[in-house]
């Protein structure tokens, strides 16, 4: 069975890794880009994730790089504190959350890549112009986007889109789909060194949706200094009057722009301006999702990750949720009779689920909170109680890991996804995965 994986993202590389542990090795990974460069700046990776990344031998490279998170708080715009848990294996997981940068998480999938299914595997400079199906294949053409050029074709009995949110093939599958659906909200990313500030491991949120802060440090490296590379989004509303910034990872916006609406916002234990401030460049992006779809199941065509359902990056779900479609829909392939069948699996498994997300990351996800405490006390309150009780702001938090595949009992009692796991299944291949 030949696989072509559309995209070198986090969800291709995923994917590629999870083919080859399933016994699926014919596999082919085409990026677009020159090279498979080790860009953004932090993503965090949650227990679901890393557990499926874990059981895919990954863990030991990942936690040498990336920093355990150990809570998550969230404070008003006024400093204050709304809430606060703990997270990864302080919250009784049996895998750690990581937060780390996306360009080294890139890197890890990508030499395991290299190394497993060999470095011929991986075609850069491939564009994917077009593509078909036609008796029983399905076929794609590649241009070299640097260079204007054909860079080439390929027939596969599979080919799965993971080419990210502006995913041609997706847009192939949904020609009158249009754009992204954009909030309004721009975010400004950017990275520091500087102190470890409350626990050293804590992701905080702070202020409310339309100006809000998201900062946590995200290098393993420096904590072992004793100093973190502090990761922050600034978020600002800034549709009035203004068009959509650009939709990539490497446009770079004015200091000026992110200080302007947080110049005000500060911490006893973090100066915030300072942050942005510091940052060598920041990276600009608007808050973009999609409508979940009604179908990914194309026969020999599929989606995955943010071809397949792009969402806020409220909660940290993005990759994590990539990660989970790659592996369901290697153990459907390996398991399921035939690829039509995996495919068709995948999707109902898959599709309803990451919807969910989508859809809870509208209404706020995880960060709620922040909007009740500005709509209920937008001058500040005395206390906490006042406000917002104990037992709503554990509902939200409890709804949003039941949500996103991460309720802390559910993920460490389930089975694993893997297919070595699965007892009495071989591979569709018939190649024994190693271990
Ligand atoms: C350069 C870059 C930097 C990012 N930085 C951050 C960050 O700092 N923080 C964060 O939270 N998220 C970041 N993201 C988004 C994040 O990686 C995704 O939201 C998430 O990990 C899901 O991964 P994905 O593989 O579905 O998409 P992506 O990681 O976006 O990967 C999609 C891949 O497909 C490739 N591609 C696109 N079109 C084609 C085509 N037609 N043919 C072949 N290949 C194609 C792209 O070059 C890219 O490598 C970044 C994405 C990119 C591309």
């Amino acid at each position: 069975m030949k696989i072509a994986i559309v995209g070198g993202g986090i969800g291709g590389m995923a994917l590629a890794l999870a083919l080859h542990d399933a016994g699926l090795d014919d596999v082919e990974v085409f990026e677009s880009a020159p090279a498979v460069k080790e860009l953004g700046v932090g993503i965090n990776v949650m227990p679901h994730a890393v557990r499926e990344l874990a059981e895919l031998g990954l863990l030991d490279d990942l936690t040498a790089v990336g920093v355990p998170t150990t809570e998550f708080v969230l404070y008003s715009k006024h400093g204050q504190r709304i809430w606060g848990e703990p997270r990864g294996l302080a919250a009784g997981y049996r895998w750690p959350q990581l937060a780390i940068h996306r360009g080294e998480l890139l890197g890890v999938l990508h030499r395991a890549v290299l190394e497993r299914l060999g470095p011929a595997r991986v075609h850069t400079g491939h564009h994917l112009a077009r593509f078909g199906q036609q008796d029983g294949k399905v076929w794609g053409e590649f241009i070299d986007r640097q260079r204007g050029a054909a860079a080439g074709r390929v027939e596969a009995d599979l080919l799965v889109g993971c080419d990210g949110v502006h995913s041609v093939v997706r847009q192939a599958l949904y020609p009158n789909e249009g754009p992204p659906n954009w909030n309004g909200i721009t975010m400004w990313r950017g990275v520091i060194e500087g102190k470890p500030y409350l626990t050293g491991r804590s992701m905080l949120m702070a202020g409310y949706s339309g100006r809000q802060l998201v900062v946590y440090p995200i290098s393993k490296r420096l904590e072992d200094q004793g100093r973190a590379l502090i990761n922050w989004v600034a978020e600002f509303k800034t549709a009035d009057g203004r068009p959509m910034p650009m939709q990539d990872w490497v446009h770079t916006a004015r200091h000026e722009d992110a200080l302007a609406p947080f110049a005000t916002f500060g911490f006893a234990f973090l100066d915030v301006p300072a942050l942005i401030r510091g940052a060598a460049a920041i990276y600009q992006y608007p808050m973009v999702d999609r409508d979940p779809l009604p179908t990914w199941d194309f026969g020999r065509v599929t989606l995955l990750g943010d071809a397949a359902h792009p969402m806020y990056p409220v909660g940290g779900n993005g990759a994590s949720q990539a990660t989970l479609d790659a592996r369901v829909l290697a153990r459907e392939l390996a398991l399921q009779p035939s690829i039509e069948a995996a495919v068709a699996a995948y999707d109902a498994e898959r599709r309803p689920a990451s919807a969910a997300v989508v859809l809870t990351n509208r209404a706020g996800g995880p960060e709620r909170p922040l909007d009740l405490v500005e709509e209920r006390a937008p001058d500040g309150f005395a206390h906490i109680d006042d406000v917002v009780s104990q037992e709503e702001l554990e509902e939200i938090a409890t709804a949003y890991k039941r949500t996103a595949g991460f309720d802390p009992e559910t993920l460490n009692n389930r089975p694993s996804l893997s297919v070595r796991a699965a007892s009495g299944h071989l591979p569709r291949a018939g190649t024994a995965p190693p271990g």
